[in-house]
């Protein structure tokens, strides 16, 4: 199954739970908007031809909002599968936006950052009649950071000729970024799994985790599971998995990998350095795929041990090994709302550059919790009701939403 695929049958299963009919069903499933360019950018290599997308999977809710990442992978296929997750996400969490995701076939691993910054300029300028506050609002994703939402937004406003901070999100905090969105994703997914443990009386402490991906997500995320008392007992990014059963220190490990480039130079007696791929068959409580698509397939499904899977990445666990688990007993809290705290903090950042007010890190963190908490209560109580997974109950809430605006706007 292609990526699109793999979300087009979480959506079908949830319009049969819907009973919708067949003309709602295809609605539901295509985007609205597939718009496509080829970015002619001078860079240090030449000039290059680069295909990029911005898929607008759903505005029923609101404007279209997602991220544009960065990859040679990027094709209009895995673009769409993030868009139509975003629509989805973003009702889950009942942010009155819709979905949308961007992305351009290039690897800024290869080129300089001076290229990086031509390449986002040129997205917006081939973009610019598509996007904007009330349209369509960009963000990061993978390889795309806080300082390309900067010149984005300085590239958006002159092709525009006003200001308009609210176009684009996940900006540096000068230019009308909001505080705690770098944490946002990995707060979000801890403040999810705190709700799930206190609902089915699993005390914190102790709880033995193990993380793949110690990036923006991965890492924040042991440090926070770490603050809050669980036992952080194995990290793992690109190039392997460094395991301690006795527990490690994330802000010790994060030191080291930022002087040496990964989380294994931290080996030593009490800490085994092994194969990145060996990260989901370590003894763990809760493993937190926080770095690829499709990292648990049937084969890892077969063996993990642990009872609860927290997606902070998207998409990281295949349809087939998604059953497997389920049959097995293993409880995944899924992607469309346990990294929702990203899109959640963009929206207030949103929220906060239309009032030009700017809020505390506390009150973030605050209404953080809130939404985080409500939604996961609104999806188990679903999930409980209907005797299905949380991924199924979440996707039944999100898709309910979103039909319920197409019909109210008469779009079915
Ligand atoms: P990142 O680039 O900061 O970190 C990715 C990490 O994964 C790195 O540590 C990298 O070394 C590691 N990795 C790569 N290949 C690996 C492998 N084979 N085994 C183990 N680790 C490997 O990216 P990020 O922003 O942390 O995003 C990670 C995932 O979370 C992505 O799926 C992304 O879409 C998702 N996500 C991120 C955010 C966010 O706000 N950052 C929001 C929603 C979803």
């Amino acid at each position: 199954m292609n990526p699109f695929e793999q979300i087009q049958s979480h959506l079908s299963k949830a319009a049969a739970t819907l009973n919708l009919t067949p003309e709602e069903q295809a609605v539901l499933m295509e985007p609205q908007a597939k718009r496509e360019a080829t970015l002619t950018v001078e860079t240090s290599k030449g000039v290059q031809s680069l295909p990029a997308y911005r898929i607008q999977f759903n505005d029923a809710r609101g404007p279209f909002k997602g991220g544009i990442r960065f990859h040679p992978a990027a094709d209009q296929n895995e673009v769409t599968a993030l868009a139509a997750a975003m629509a989805v996400k973003c009702a889950v969490v009942n942010l009155p936006l819709g979905g949308a995701k961007g992305g351009v076939a290039f690897d800024p691993k290869q080129f300089t950052r001076e290229d990086a910054l031509l390449v986002a300029r040129a997205y917006v300028r081939a973009f610019a009649p598509y996007i904007g506050v009330d349209k369509d609002i960009p963000a990061p994703d993978v390889a795309t950071d806080a300082g390309l939402m900067a010149v984005m937004l300085d590239e958006y406003e002159a092709v525009v000729g006003h200001k308009e901070p609210g176009m684009i999100t996940g900006k540096p905090i000068a230019l009308g970024g909001s505080q705690g969105r770098a944490t946002a994703t990995a707060e979000g997914g801890a403040m999810v799994l705190a709700a799930y443990l206190e609902r089915a009386g699993i005390a914190v402490d102790s709880q033995k985790v193990a993380i793949q991906g110690f990036g923006n997500a991965g890492a924040v995320m042991a440090k926070l599971l770490h603050d809050a008392g669980y036992l952080i007992v194995a990290v793992s990014d690109s190039q392997g998995t460094l395991y301690a059963p006795q527990g490690l220190d994330p802000y010790q490990v994060e030191a080291i990998k930022q002087e040496s480039g990964s989380v294994i130079a931290a080996a030593d007696s009490e800490h085994e350095a092994l194969p990145a791929e060996t990260i989901f068959t370590l003894p763990a409580d809760i493993i937190v795929p926080a770095a690829l698509d499709n990292a648990i397939t049937e084969v890892e499904a077969a063996t993990i041990s642990a009872g609860i899977i927290v997606e902070l990445a998207n998409n990281p666990v295949t349809p087939t090994a998604d059953e497997i688990l389920f049959s097995r007993g293993v409880t995944i809290i899924p992607d469309v709302l346990a990294n929702a705290g990203g899109v959640t903090v963009s929206y207030f950042e949103w929220v906060q550059n239309r009032q030009q007010y700017y809020w505390s890190e506390g009150e973030v963190r605050d209404k953080l919790r809130s939404i985080m908490t409500d939604s996961f209560r609104a999806v188990a109580d679903i999930a409980e009701r209907r005797h299905v997974s949380l991924r199924e109950a979440a996707y039944v809430l999100g898709v309910e939403r979103i039909i319920e605006a197409m019909r109210l706007r008469g779009r079915i």
